[in-house]
Formats: structure tokens, C-alpha cells, sequence
């Protein structure tokens, strides 16, 4: 497969575009110089764009997104038949493929037993906001209202959820913002905030504890963290973290909500970030591997016992969860979803991720031996971050623009890769790496040896 453009039909989709779309995340002043990226065709790993240029995706469809790869048809049939058969009814009522996800989903996830559908990563957090903001009117007099989120964490993109943004940049300019959510510390050791503590995976989850006795524990409904933080860095939890974190929780009856919007399904090479860390959560969100951005479909999965909290009163009209999401409600969702898991079963692609992972391990750890200016390796299956420093003593950030031109130099070298920005000042450093989990070997020394070359020539 290799997609070979027509001029005139370049020509119309570049002008279109720049005519009328405007882009996510885009400064939109150098496109009236050059032309925007238009992506046309993919297979595999491999994708297209409108002048017929060959990459290699090492991020998933930008974003953490495609986790099965591109070109599936098996996908995009399951998906017409559903269509075809019936494409939608609001979610009030069950489907047939939303009631199969549910119970193939819930039989990886031990403990949890409910799925609530919607369309996006930030309309699932937001679910579950609305949830404890309802168990805390209904259950705890509207005291126990306020969510704790964690420095560099991202919960996506709109009001609500900025309001819960541990990356300054995402969020400044977007305010005012809803009250009550609070923010706790973050968790990279390598940026250790608590050098005198003997034990650093203690004393970050501690500074967790801290803050809930600052607030008041009656007052803290719910704490919502990414299991390895995304965006902020791919930060990876330090030793005996999540352990402490969960007796936190238990001990001040606070509800504990993991953001697997970016980890869940396969990409750390179990089926949910979480389950490294044996952590047992009341809420857990998915968004983006749940179809592999094949369908708009997102869940918010919880216990019984937080289900069975919005029964309790049949007689009272305002007990139960008043909520909608329309798109919720169509069924191309549960469809992918539904093949999507099968492929990854099937094709053993979370074996894989173990695998292919310890090689992107193996590889990057080798730039670090390489390359001065590699500081950190951090990471769990296909999803690996390196941060990039000035200064290996002092660990200073390397500069934006540098890794900017690092992340732009790849791309000359035909492979796509990452970086964090637009997060945290001065600290948007990061290269960030989430091939599919379908990668080969050949896919891993190709991403890792176009890094190679891009940091000798950017950074020498
Ligand atoms: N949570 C995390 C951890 C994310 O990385 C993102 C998106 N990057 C979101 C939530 C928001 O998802 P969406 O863009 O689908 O709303």
C-alpha cells in the first residue's frame, strides 16, 4: 500500500483546509507560508499524508489513540454492520453491542461492574465528577464536594476538567473555573520534591495525605490521578506509590478515580495501567485505545456499591444520575469496541507491548549512554517517555525549541514522534514514544535510530 496523490486533488484539500478548518492545537500563522499536514491514508504503522510522504507513526495517531494500528478492516466492518442494523438510540435504552462490550470489558477489570458510555476522555472525567458531587449531596450533606487532582496530571478539555489540570498552560487563560477541586503534589522522582525523605514513593503519596488534612476529610470526595501520567511528562509511579495512595484513600473514605484515557486497553502491556500497580479503584475512565479512534466512544466504569448509591431512593426523582451524552448512544462506539478488544486478544498484542517494550527500553536507555543531553528514560510497555536536559547535573530543561527541532527532525526522517508541550513552563521537555501495539522490532530500532540521528544533529 502507498498512496500516491493527484496535484489537482492536493491543491483542492490544501486550499480547503486552510480556507476554512482550524486546527487543534495550532498557531495558525505559519500555515499562510506553509502548508498544513493533511493526512490522507494508513496501514499498519505506516501513514500517508496529502503530498504522498511516507512516516512512521510512533504515537498512535498523535495521541496515544490508534492501539491497534491503522487499515483494520475488520474494524470498519463490524462498524458498517452495526450501522446498518441500527446506528443509534439515545442511552437510556440498552443495545447489543453496548451490552457485549460492557461484559467483555468488565471481565478484565475485577471489582468494578458498571459501564456508563460517552464520547471523549473529558466527558468520561466529568461523568464521574458529576457522580461524586451527587454521592456527596445526596449521602454526606454536600460536604464531601472536593476533587483532588495531581500536579502535571491532565484530565482533557473542557471547563470542568481544566479546572482539574495539573499543566498550568493547558488550563491558563481558560478560567474562571468551577470551585472545589484541589491540587496534590506530583510524583517524578527524578524532579524529587522531597530530597531528605529516605523512602520518595512514600513521602510523595504522603504529600497526598497532607493535603486531605489541610482541606478537612469530610470535605474530599474524590481523587482522580492518571496511572502513569501522560502528558505531564510519562511519569511512572515510584516505589510502593500506589499502595500508600490506596490506604490514603480507604483511610479518609476518599473515592479513588484512575484516568486510563491514555493507559487503558494494552498500552503498558496489561489491560489497564492500574493493574501494574494492583490498585483497586472505585472509578476508571477510558477513552482513546477503547476503539483505537476507529468509532467516538469513552466509558466510565465503577463499582457496584457507587451504582448501587443512585438506587437507593426510587420514590425521591432527583436519586438517580441525571446525566445524558448523546453520542453515548451510538452504537459504532461499542461496535469498534468490541473488535477492537478482539484483535488485541487475539493477536496476543499485550504480550507484544511487554515485549516490544523492553526493547524500547533497552534502545532508549542506550541514547541515554549516548546522548549528554538524554536525563531520563521512564516508562511501561509501548508508551515510554525521554526527558531531554541542558545539563545532566543540574538537570535544567533542555529548551522548547530544541526539542521542538528534535521532534521536527524525526519527522524529515520519516518517523513521527512526541514531545509534551504546551504543559508545564519550562518543562515542556519531553519526547514522548506510543508506537501500536503491533509494532515490530524493525518499527522500535527505526523510531529509536531516527532519535539517534535527530539529537546528534539537533544537540551534537
Ligand atoms: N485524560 C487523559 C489522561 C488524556 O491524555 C486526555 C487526552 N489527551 C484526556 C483525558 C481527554 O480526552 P479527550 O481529548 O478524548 O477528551
Amino acid at each position: 500500500m502507498n498512496f500516491v496523490p493527484k496535484p489537482n486533488d492536493i491543491a483542492g484539500i490544501i486550499e480547503a483546509d486552510r480556507a476554512h478548518v482550524w486546527h487543534h492545537l495550532s498557531q495558525h500563522k505559519q500555515y499562510e507560508t506553509s502548508d498544513p499536514p493533511i493526512m490522507i491514508e494508513g496501514k499498519g504503522l505506516r501513514i500517508w499524508d496529502a503530498k504522498g510522504r511516507e512516516y512512521l507513526d510512533a504515537v498512535a495517531g498523535g495521541v496515544w489513540t490508534v492501539n491497534v494500528g491503522y487499515g483494520r478492516e475488520s474494524i470498519a466492518n463490524a462498524v458498517r454492520d452495526q450501522l446498518v442494523k441500527l446506528n443509534y438510540f439515545a442511552g437510556a435504552a440498552g443495545s447489543e453491542p453496548g451490552a457485549r462490550f460492557a461484559q467483555k470489558l468488565i471481565e478484565k477489570m475485577p471489582g468494578l461492574t458498571r459501564v456508563y458510555y460517552s464520547n471523549s476522555g473529558s466527558e468520561a472525567n466529568e461523568k464521574v465528577f458529576k457522580m461524586v458531587r451527587q454521592i456527596s449531596a445526596r449521602h454526606h450533606g454536600g460536604r464531601k464536594s472536593k476533587i483532588l487532582f495531581r500536579e502535571r496530571d491532565y484530565h482533557g478539555t473542557t471547563i470542568a476538567v481544566l479546572a482539574a489540570c495539573g499543566q498550568p498552560q493547558r488550563a491558563e487563560q481558560y478560567g474562571p473555573f468551577p470551585e472545589g477541586f484541589v491540587e496534590v503534589p506530583h510524583c517524578l522522582e527524578y524532579r524529587n520534591q522531597y530530597p531528605d525523605a529516605e523512602d520518595y514513593g512514600l513521602a510523595a503519596a504522603n504529600a497526598i495525605e497532607d493535603v486531605i488534612l489541610r482541606e478537612g476529610p469530610d470535605t474530599v470526595g474524590l481523587l482522580c490521578l492518571e496511572p502513569i501520567t501522560a502528558g505531564g511528562g510519562v511519569i511512572t509511579p515510584p516505589k510502593g506509590y500506589w499502595e500508600r495512595v490506596q490506604e490514603i484513600c480507604r483511610k479518609y473514605e476518599v473515592l479513588l478515580h484512575i484516568d486510563e484515557v491514555v493507559c487503558g486497553l494494552g498500552r503498558t502491556g496489561t489491560w489497564f495501567g492500574y493493574q501494574q500497580y494492583g490498585v483497586k479503584p472505585d472509578f476508571v475512565t477510558m477513552a482513546k485505545g477503547v476503539a483505537s479512534g476507529y468509532a467516538a466512544i469513552s466509558c466510565t466504569v465503577t463499582t457496584e456499591a457507587v451504582f448501587e448509591m443512585f438506587k437507593d431512593n426510587p420514590s425521591d426523582p432527583m436519586s438517580y444520575f441525571r446525566d445524558i451524552s448523546t453520542y453515548g448512544g451510538c452504537l459504532a462506539g461499542p461496535a469498534a469496541a468490541l473488535e477492537n478488544m478482539r484483535i488485541i486478544e487475539d493477536e496476543g498484542l499485550l504480550a507484544n507491548t511487554v515485549s516490544m517494550g523492553e526493547r524500547l527500553d533497552g534502545n532508549l536507555r542506550a541514547l541515554m549512554e549516548k546522548h549528554r543531553v538524554v536525563g531520563d528514560v521512564r516508562g511501561k510497555g509501548l508508551f515510554y517517555g525521554a526527558e531531554l536536559v541542558a545539563d545532566r547535573t543540574t538537570k535544567e530543561p533542555l529548551a522548547e525549541a530544541k526539542v521542538a527541532a528534535v521532534v521536527a527532525k524525526c519527522r524529515e526522517h520519516g518517523v513521527i514522534i512526541g514531545m509534551t508541550n504546551r504543559s508545564l513552563p519550562g518543562l515542556n521537555n519531553t519526547l514522548c514514544l506510543s508506537p501500536g501495539l503491533i509494532a515490530t522490532p524493525d518499527d522500535i530500532d527505526t523510531i529509536t535510530s531516527a532519535i539517534d540521528r535527530a539529537l546528534a544533529e539537533v544537540c551534537g
